[in-house]
């Protein structure tokens, strides 16, 4: 028996080693994925601000699979064939598969809006990526020295709040340290109905703690704002309302990657997979589901669609579940029921100079949220990084 992971982000690093673990050694498991490092995204924002490098928030994923008697091919996946239980690769290659665990995360839609997107497709700045966000460093200490109104915010139907939030605070901080604060204004703009909401309704107090964050620092902000079209030099709102901006860091939408959209019935309009229970596609039995690949509905309803923040320890537990699935059906161990809105888990929004701690979990709020004072939110996060990158490469995640 093959059971084939796509991608190596949380949820398939994660699922790939609880299923070796599962497995007896007749049974294979091989992972493919579009990179051969591990990044950890949460700090990327670092980048940035220019206190990190890549190879800080990276490390590579073969030896830790191969270590563990994984089997690690490093391509894109091009297309599913369900009925013929097989993928073909960018290198060529096809395989077959008995089982299949689709965890590649999402794709940024850069099309979603005009002039969204780094030069030259659009104008604002993107810390999404390793790359994207070294490319924002030069124009961060531009701003420091000469600074001008800045809009940073998300589109509709996109989870990442956080790093919004937080690209934000820790501005606000470093232009107060470079002495230009009174020259530049902040404003950010969102689709929740509130500061905080992160699709969940707030997560504890999130709401109050960000907008008194807001208030004392002077940020402006626009909720169940919808951007209608990005120009260089603004933002421009559905209602026409222009924002004059010198520095525009918008969080786009994603969706599923092409490989997933072409297949018939797979996933739904944006290309996320829906799943059952147990992270198995209901329109095929041999296909799972985990991370943000997969489509998560919004708890609760809001005028504007927003989208729910899925962290990565979210999606890494339900890289756990669905290999414990997959293993049941090969008949080692029992089915887990565990979906999504029952997993426990923790975010820290890292404010720059104060921070959030929140727990997360929509069906029983543990209701914890701290807001954590001066430097020990930067190191509470510091640490998580650390933390978390040795449990991924070690296996213990
Ligand atoms: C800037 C930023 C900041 C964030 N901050 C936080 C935070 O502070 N705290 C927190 O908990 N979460 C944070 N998140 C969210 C967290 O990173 C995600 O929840 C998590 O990465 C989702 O894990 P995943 O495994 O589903 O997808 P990903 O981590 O995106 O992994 C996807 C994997 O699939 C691979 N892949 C993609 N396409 C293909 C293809 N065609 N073929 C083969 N392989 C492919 C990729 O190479 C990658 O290995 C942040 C995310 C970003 C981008």
């Amino acid at each position: 028996m093959n059971t084939v992971i796509i991608g190596a982000g949380y949820a398939g690093l994660t699922a790939a080693l609880e299923l070796r673990r599962l497995l007896p050694k007749s049974e294979t498991v091989t992972v493919v994925s579009a990179s051969e490092d591990f990044i950890f995204l949460p700090s990327l924002i670092w980048i940035a601000q220019g206190e990190r490098d890549p190879a800080d928030i990276a490390f590579p994923i073969r030896p830790v699979l191969e270590e563990a008697g994984i089997e690690f091919i490093c391509a894109h996946l091009e297309t599913i064939n369900p009925p013929k239980k097989s993928i073909s690769l960018s290198k060529g290659q096809s395989m077959n598969y008995d089982k299949l665990l689709i965890a590649t995360g999402g794709e940024w839609n850069w099309d979603a809006l005009p002039g969204l997107g780094p030069e030259p497709i659009g104008h604002t700045v993107s810390i999404l990526s390793a790359r994207d966000a070294l490319n924002v460093r030069a124009q961060w200490q531009a701003l420091l020295v000469d600074p001008g109104p800045i809009v940073i915010g998300v589109t509709l139907n996109t989870g990442l709040y956080g790093a919004a939030y937080e690209f934000a605070l820790n501005l606000d901080v470093a232009l107060h340290k470079a002495g230009v604060r009174d020259r530049a204004s902040i404003t950010f703009i969102t689709p929740e109905p509130y500061l905080g909401h992160f699709g969940h309704d707030g997560l504890g107090d999130s709401r109050h703690i960000i907008e008194e964050a807001f208030s004392h620092r002077k940020i402006m902000s626009v909720t169940e704002a919808q951007i209608d079209h990005i120009e260089a030099g603004a933002v421009v709102l559905a209602t026409m309302q222009r924002l004059i901006s010198k520095f525009t860091m918008i969080v786009p939408p994603y969706r599923g990657i092409k490989a997933i959209r072409d297949v018939p019935d797979l996933a739904d309009e944006e290309g996320r997979i829906p799943v059952d229970e147990f992270y198995r596609s209901p329109a095929y039995l041999d296909i799972f589901s985990a991370g943000i690949a997969m489509q998560v509905k919004p708890p609760v309803l809001t005028t504007l669609p927003c989208g729910v923040l899925i962290p990565g320890t979210v999606s890494a537990q339900m890289g756990r579940s669905a290999a414990a699935n997959i293993a049941a059906d090969f008949g080692h161990g029992e089915l887990v029921a565990r979906s999504a809105d029952s997993l426990k888990s923790f975010y820290v929004l890292d404010f720059g100079s104060q921070g959030l701690f929140m727990s997360l979990g929509s069906k029983s709020w543990l209701n914890v949220q701290l807001n954590i004072p001066g430097p020990w939110s930067h190191w509470a996060k510091v640490a998580a990084e650390r933390y978390q990158m040795w449990q991924l490469q070690s296996g213990r995640y």
